[in-house]
């Protein structure tokens, strides 16, 4: 069966949203033309939902950034961890982000830089936050 897969693209400063590429792997369909109908449609599909670029293909496209595998297991109902769990496989694939109350765009800002950040941008706050 067919996958769908988002990859993204560095943004540029002009760009309103992260720009990206709609990719459709693992496809089969049985003839070249029955291929390029469905690639028609998925383009079609990707202009509709502002991709840059559409890509289909059989072949098999693993995007790192999309590894969820790390997440398999990961889910724990035990009462004890209320808190992060920093031994966890995932401790250290998981960035905890948090906005930044004191942007306009509510920036969000990887939790170890949240004091440097606000610090640094929004000198006036920092002893609020401190
Ligand atoms: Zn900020």
């Amino acid at each position: 069966m067919a996958r769908i897969q988002i990859l993204e693209l560095p943004e540029g400063a002009s760009d309103e949203r992260p720009p990206f590429v709609l990719v459709v792997d693992e496809t089969s369909y049985p003839t070249t033309e029955a291929h390029h109908a469905a690639e028609t449609r998925w383009r079609q599909f990707a202009g509709d939902i502002g991709a840059r670029a559409c890509l289909v293909t059989d072949d098999t496209l693993d995007i790192p950034a999309n590894d969820t595998s790390a997440y398999l297991g990961a889910v724990t109902t035990d009462s004890e961890t209320s808190g992060p769990d920093f031994v966890s496989p995932i401790a250290r694939l998981v960035e905890v982000r948090r906005p930044c109350p004191y942007c306009d765009d509510r920036q969000m800002i990887p939790n170890h830089q949240f004091r440097e950040h606000v610090a640094r941008l929004h000198p006036d706050e920092y002893s609020a936050d401190a």
